[in-house]
């Protein structure tokens, strides 16, 4: 089966995001018990920059009163700027499904940009080579055999940032490499897109500890990336197709669905939202959803207990697509305090300001959030930062080498593999 999503079907998606409402937009009854947990209200104490002035502002798009470019452009701004962190829908008590407005509302701010060659980058990537696994890997051993030049130092001052927040890709795949080495029960993995080109170790990893309680990974065949960049950049017909290649692919059996990237388990668990409500793509969506599992969620129902406590400090970073996006905050803790000697708390709620690329496109608001992260994992004197998305890893991994820190940031399920014997 060819397991890239074709243009065509991207065309011919079916109405986009038909969730979003009148009702959804009105739900926010303006109390603003949201707007200390937003970490760009907190920077700027701008309402605009608030969970409640976005609600209000995207309401202005969809009821088509935007005047003037400058009003429009204040509009993306405000839209753009908002990190996705899902933050506020944790401290929100009316419900407000801020996700389904927010991946709306980049959609509309997304067409109403002007076109610049940043922009057309972007869409090439996102249009061509996400969605389509063969030309994704072409693109990742492009980038590994950049990597393995004297790059940086020929690099112009503006890309040698965005060169060190950079994934190292991996020489070899993991989807082309993996063997199990025992017999158990199956589950069916998600090897995505940037996790199997640069993170073939924390697959490895995860493989590890899933034989460990006696299960073994398949993958089924014609899974792509699962979409979630798409959704939180304004790409819903591309996010909706991929969405699809993804169902059909994870149809192949009812096994359980293990993911180890916060960002793709939320994006997953989300599937049905993208299609309507009694449609034949929201029953097998909604089917498929409820079989996946955060890797944390998996092994805590399971019992997982590593053979060995290590003796080192650590502190656990919470993703936002975990803790806010799939309610999962105290199963990475219990898991951890099995490993671990020494578990200290992060004093740092807000996110990191990684948020997919937002790091790449809103530069200075990220460094803002990322210095405060910081400072904080500075304070626990932790020997081990862990976190359980790619997106955080790489946005912990820059800031601590920058700040000159010897904390090592790494997966959660690398962390649980040093705990079990070989
Ligand atoms: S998603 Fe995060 S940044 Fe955006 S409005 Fe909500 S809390 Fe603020
Ligand atoms: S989004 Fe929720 S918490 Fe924020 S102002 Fe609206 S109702 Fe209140």
């Amino acid at each position: 089966m060819n397991n890239a999503i074709n243009e065509k079907t991207v065309d011919n998606a079916s109405p986009r995001f038909p969730l979003l409402t009148d009702e959804t937009l009105l739900n926010c009854m303006h109390c603003g018990l949201c707007l200390p947990n937003c970490p760009t209200y907190s920077l700027t104490n701008l309402e605009r920059y608030s969970p409640r002035g976005r609600i209000q502002l995207t309401r202005s798009i969809f009821e088509g009163k935007l005047s003037d470019e400058k009003e429009r452009d204040d509009v993306s701004d405000a839209i753009n700027s908002c990190l996705g962190c899902l933050a506020c829908v944790t401290a929100c008590p009316a419900g407000v499904d801020y996700e389904t407005i927010f991946e709306s509302a980049k959609e509309r701010a997304r067409a109403l940009e002007p076109t610049k060659p940043a922009s057309l980058l972007k869409d090439f990537a996102m249009k061509f080579i996400f969605p389509n696994p063969t030309r994704f890997k072409a693109a990742s051993r492009l980038l590994y055999a950049l990597q393995q030049s004297p790059l940086e130092q020929n690099l112009p001052d503006g890309l040698k940032r965005a060169y060190r927040l950079a994934p190292t890709f991996s020489e070899r795949f993991f989807d082309e490499t993996y063997k199990s080495n025992r017999k158990g029960d199956p589950v069916l993995f998600l090897s995505g897109c940037l996790m199997n080109t640069a993170f073939s170790d924390v697959h490895r990893d995860t493989a590890a500890v899933l034989e460990s309680v006696g299960k073994t990974i398949q993958m089924p065949k014609g899974q792509i990336c699962c979409g979630a960049l798409h959704a939180h950049n304004g790409y819903l017909n591309e996010a909706k197709a991929m969405a699809e290649a993804n169902i059909r692919a994870f149809e192949e059996s009812d096994a359980p669905i293990v993911v180890n990237s916060a960002g793709c388990g939320a994006m997953m668990k989300h599937y049905p939202k993208l299609f309507e409500e009694g449609s034949d793509w929201h029953r097998r969506a909604t089917s498929v959803a409820k079989r996946v599992s955060d890797l944390s969620e998996f092994l805590t129902e399971l019992n997982f207990a590593p053979t060995r406590k290590l003796n080192a400090r650590v502190t656990y970073q919470d993703a936002c697509h975990l803790e806010h996006g799939q309610k999962i905050k105290a199963q990475p803790r219990t898991l951890l305090r099995r490993a671990f000697t020494e578990v200290v708390e992060l004093n740092s709620p807000e996110c990191c300001g990684s948020a997919g690329i937002y790091n790449l496109l809103q530069p200075d608001w990220s460094e803002e959030f990322l210095k405060l992260k910081v400072e904080a994992i500075q304070k626990t004197r932790a020997d081990f930062v862990i976190t359980a998305n790619p997106g955080c890893l790489l946005q912990l991994r820059y800031g601590l080498k920058e700040a000159g820190l010897e904390t090592r940031a790494i997966h959660l399920a690398t962390a649980l593999r040093m705990a079990l014997k070989e």
